[in-house]
């Protein structure tokens, strides 16, 4: 049986628990226990903080988890990066005080800097040959200029509202993150197995997400214009309708496109044009 760890409370549970359940895999978790049995797939669901599930995840303790990239990286965890999930995105960055004379990358040098990252940190400082004064905190490293713990940060940016409201500007970009599967190095072969199974079912899901079906009734004649507007996953499904000169015409498009489509569609002739949910794409 497979051990999953994820993050008991906070910005990852959520959307971790909403993945697991879309895989068919529901627990019901009580606000205090650690650990809690799956229903629909064999694993266990070990709940902790994100800050343990690479170590958890290298020791072996649990064989797979699911924590930010950011998190994997500053553990340096010997752990196996299976999949990238698709939410949590964010990104670690270096800021500076509004007023500050920012020209380059030159200006730490010397400078301190807080941060909750210590270990990515150095390794990009190393890396630029920059030498500055790294501040480990664990909280609110936004508020560390303003009350004269440190002369910058570099911190989780996501929106960049944060950075704003504290008068700081994000000047470098050091690293992007995203939810992550990983799984302890050399898993017996039934406990791969296993993850497989679930990789299977999780890519299914990630792959359909922004995606909706659409299905529509279109005069035949507008047919080559209808297939420009729609390329699908292969090509649109025709179907012939009672009616020779109209067929149906099915086809999956990105959410992010849905409206400019549906506007072409409409303006070729297209009518009953229904947009469904799309749940998994099996490959
Ligand atoms: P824990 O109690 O588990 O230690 P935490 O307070 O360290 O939780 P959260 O704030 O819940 O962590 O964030 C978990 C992860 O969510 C981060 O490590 C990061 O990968 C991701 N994330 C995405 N967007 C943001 C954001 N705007 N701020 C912080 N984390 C974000
Ligand atoms: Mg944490």
């Amino acid at each position: 049986m497979l051990r999953i760890a994820i993050q008991a409370k906070g910005r990852l549970n959520e959307k971790t628990v909403a993945l697991l359940a879309d895989a068919g895999i529901s627990a019901s978790i009580g606000s205090r226990s650690l650990i809690a049995h799956a229903k629909g797939f064999p694993v266990d669901l070990l709940l902790l903080r994100d800050d343990d599930i690479p170590q958890a995840v290298a020791m072996g303790t649990a064989d797979i988890g699911i924590v930010g990239l950011n998190e994997v990286m500053e553990k340096d965890a010997d752990v196996v990066r299976v999949l990238d999930l698709g939410f949590g995105g964010c990104r670690l960055s270096l800021a500076v005080p509004r007023e500050a004379d920012y020209k380059d990358l030159g200006w730490f040098e010397g400078k301190r800097i807080a941060t909750s990252y210590p270990a990515i940190l150095s390794r990009f400082l190393k890396e630029k040959n920059i030498n500055a004064k790294i501040h480990t905190i664990t909280g609110s490293v936004e508020i560390a200029p303003a009350v004269g713990m440190a002369d910058s940060i570099f911190d989780i940016v996501s929106s960049g509202g944060t950075l704003i409201q504290n008068g700081l500007v994000e000047v470098a970009s050091v690293v992007e993150s995203q939810a992550v599967l990983i799984a302890t190095p050399g898993l017996p072969t039934d406990k791969q197995e296993e993850l497989d199974k679930l990789c299977f079912r999780f890519r299914s899901i990630i792959e359909s997400r922004g995606m909706k079906y659409v299905l529509m009734n279109l005069p035949k004649v507008s047919l080559d214009e209808a297939i420009k507007v729609l390329p699908g996953m292969k090509s649109p499904t025709i179907l012939p309708l009672a009616d020779s000169d109209w067929v149906s015409v099915h086809a999956v498009i990105p959410e992010s496109q849905l409206w400019e489509r549906i506007e072409k569609l409409k303006a070729i002739g297209a009518e009953d044009i229904l947009v469904l949910v799309l749940e998994n794409i099996v490959k």
